[in-house]
C-alpha cells in the first residue's frame, strides 16, 4: 500500500457498491438470503467474474443483493462500519454515498436508516482514527415516480446537513431514464439555503445534463466526463470551478467510455478542471483506489504528479469542514516530485 505514500481521498463511493464480501456472505445467510454462489470463495468469483458487464443498466441490476440486505439497522450499522474498516489503511477521508429510500422495504423509516447509518460511521471514525468519512445522501432516478421518497430525502438532508456526518446531497440511478430536468424541483430548498451537493451527471447522458446541474446548485458532478464533448459546457465546468468525479473503471465497465486510453479525464485535467478519481464501487467493480491510480498512470495518460493534483482537488472539494483541508493540501504538496 506504500506505492502511493500520500494522502488518498475517495469522494464518490457507493456503499452498496462496496460491501466488503465476507459481509455481505454473513449478512446474506442470517438472513435467508439466496446468494449467488455456493461458497463464499464462490461469491467472491462471481463478483471479479461480473465486474465487466454490458451497461450501465446490467450494473446498477447488480446492486439487488446487497440492497435485499441492507434493509435493518444492524446489516446497516454493520456494513457501514466494516466499509470503513477495509479502505482505513489506505484513504484519509472518504465521502461514502447511498440512498436512504432504498432501505425501507421492510419497515424503517429513511430517519431510521439515517440514524443507523451514522452510528455505525462515528463508532468506525472513533475504533480507526487515520480516516475521516462524510456521508452523502443519494435521491433516487427510478422506473416509478418516487417523488415523494425524493422529496424526504431532501427534507431529512437540510435537517441533518452538518459538514462531518451527513455532508452533501445528490442524485442517483440510471441516468436519462427520466429527463434531468425532471428532477429540477428537488435541488430548489437546498440551493436556496446554499447546502452542498454533487449530482450524478454526464455519464450515461450527455454535457446537457452537467449543465443543468451546476444551475440545480451542484458544486460537484458525480462521473461529469461527458462535459469534454462540449466546449461550452466545459467551459462553464472550468469557470465555476466544479469538481468532476471521475471513475476511469466504472466508465469502463459500464461503457460509457471505450477505454482507458480514449477516456477524456486527463485531457479535462489539463484543460483546467478540476479532476479527481474514485472508485464508485469497489467491491461490484472489483477494484481498489489504488487499482485506479494503477490505471490512471499506465493507460489513461496520468502522471504521478497529476495524482497529487488530483487529491488536492478532492481536498479543496470536499465537504469537509473547511478548517480541515488546509494540513492535508500542506502534506499533499510535499509529496510532489
Ligand atoms: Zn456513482
Amino acid at each position: 500500500m506504500n506505492k502511493y505514500p500520500f494522502p488518498k481521498v475517495d469522494l464518490h463511493f457507493h456503499l452498496d457498491g462496496s460491501m466488503v464480501p465476507e459481509v455481505t456472505w454473513k449478512l446474506a445467510k442470517e438472513r435467508n438470503i439466496k446468494l449467488p454462489a455456493e461458497t463464499l470463495e464462490g461469491f467472491k468469483q462471481f463478483l471479479a467474474d461480473t465486474a465487466d458487464c454490458g451497461d450501465v443498466g446490467e450494473y446498477l441490476a447488480r446492486f439487488d443483493l446487497p440492497t435485499a440486505i441492507l434493509q435493518d439497522e444492524a446489516a446497516l450499522f454493520e456494513t457501514i462500519y466494516t466499509t470503513i474498516e477495509n479502505v482505513k489503511d489506505y484513504l484519509c477521508y472518504a465521502e461514502i454515498r447511498f440512498a436512504p429510500q432504498l432501505h425501507t422495504k421492510k419497515g424503517l423509516t429513511q430517519k431510521e436508516v439515517i440514524e443507523a447509518i451514522i452510528k455505525g460511521k462515528q463508532k468506525a471514525e472513533a475504533d480507526f482514527p487515520s480516516i475521516k468519512v462524510g456521508i452523502i445522501l443519494c435521491c433516487m432516478i427510478d422506473d416509478y415516480d418516487n417523488s415523494e421518497e425524493n422529496f424526504e430525502t431532501v427534507r431529512l438532508f437540510e435537517e441533518y446537513c452538518d459538514k462531518t456526518n451527513i455532508v452533501a446531497l445528490d442524485l442517483a440511478g440510471f441516468e436519462d431514464f427520466v429527463p434531468m430536468a425532471h428532477y429540477a424541483p428537488l435541488f430548489v430548498s437546498p440551493k436556496e439555503k446554499g447546502l452542498p451537493m454533487t449530482i450524478h451527471a454526464g455519464d450515461n447522458g450527455g454535457p446537457e445534463n452537467c449543465s443543468m446541474v451546476i444551475d440545480f446548485g451542484a458544486s460537484r458532478i458525480g462521473h461529469g466526463h461527458k462535459c469534454y464533448n462540449d466546449k461550452a459546457v466545459l467551459q462553464k465546468v472550468i469557470d465555476n470551478n466544479i469538481a468532476l468525479e471521475i471513475c476511469l473503471t466504472s466508465n469502463i465497465q459500464c461503457k460509457t467510455q471505450p477505454s482507458y486510453q480514449k477516456h477524456p479525464a486527463k485531457k479535462l485535467l489539463d484543460a483546467g478542471a478540476k479532476v479527481t478519481l474514485n472508485t464508485d464501487n469497489m467491491i461490484l467493480g472489483n477494484l481498489t483506489i489504488i487499482d485506479e491510480y494503477d490505471r490512471a498512470l499506465e493507460k489513461a495518460g496520468f502522471t504521478y504528479n497529476d495524482l497529487i493534483t488530483c487529491n488536492i482537488n478532492a481536498i479543496e472539494a470536499s465537504f469537509m469542514p473547511q478548517e480541515n483541508k488546509q494540513a492535508y493540501i500542506d502534506e499533499l504538496k510535499k509529496h510532489y516530485k
